[in-house]
């Protein structure tokens, strides 16, 4: 079982905020996820927090709200996983070099269009959206479903990648882009030993 401890363990490679939240769910590159990291509301308020879409106030704040509403939280929580779900729709298939569900596409609208109606916009040297008074139990959900809009409609689609050792996903932001793991400490570190073990065996059967 996942704890809120281990949210906090895991590493934020995706670049992106809405990919960051498709990388709860772990496994191989493909084929079903073999572990979640997301198992109930007070996980999601941990994730939230780790990957700077929540403040702690504000998370503390959800806790509380989520303990006077058990329903609410349950309800908040089974919609983030659908969120993923679809978020996992769209971004997966691009990474192939394919084309997002469209059904996807339409539930992220109609999720934007909510998240930004619980948004301001603030200034500073440039405008942002913040949900600073965002007392609802989806608030977790709304910079991340943000995120997917801005990355769809701003970014680079083609830097949309996946781990070639693993089923996260990420945008590349290497000059010439050739990056290829999730990270280097963990999928390239593993493959490099594929390589080198690979290599070894071959210089025995030679000789
Ligand atoms: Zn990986």
């Amino acid at each position: 079982m996942e704890t809120a401890e281990d949210v906090t363990r895991m590493h934020l490679v995706g670049g992106n905020l809405a990919l960051d939240f498709v990388n709860t769910r772990t496994g191989p590159p493909v084929g079903p996820s073999d572990d979640d990291v997301l198992t109930g509301y007070p996980e999601l308020v941990a994730w939230g927090v780790h990957a700077g879409a929540l403040t702690e106030p504000e998370a503390t704040a959800l806790r509380r709200l989520s303990h006077t509403d058990p329903d609410g939280a349950l309800a908040a929580f089974s919609r983030a996983l659908s969120t993923r779900d679809y978020l996992d729709e769209i971004f997966r298939p691009l990474a192939a070099g394919g084309a997002p569900s469209t059904a996807a596409l339409a539930r992220l609208r109609d999720d934007e269009a909510d998240a930004l109606g619980h948004a301001q916009l603030e200034g500073g040297s440039t405008f942002a959206w913040v949900w600073r008074d965002d007392q609802t139990l989806a608030r977790p959900l709304r910079p991340v479903v943000h995120a997917a809009v801005q990355l769809l409609t701003t970014g680079a689609l083609d830097r949309i990648k996946g781990c070639g050792g693993c089923r996260f996903l990420f945008h590349d932001e290497s000059k010439n882009r050739s990056r290829r793991w999730c990270s280097m400490d963990d999928c390239g570190t593993a493959e490099k030993m594929r390589r080198y073990v690979a290599a070894r065996r071959r210089r025995s059967e030679k000789a």
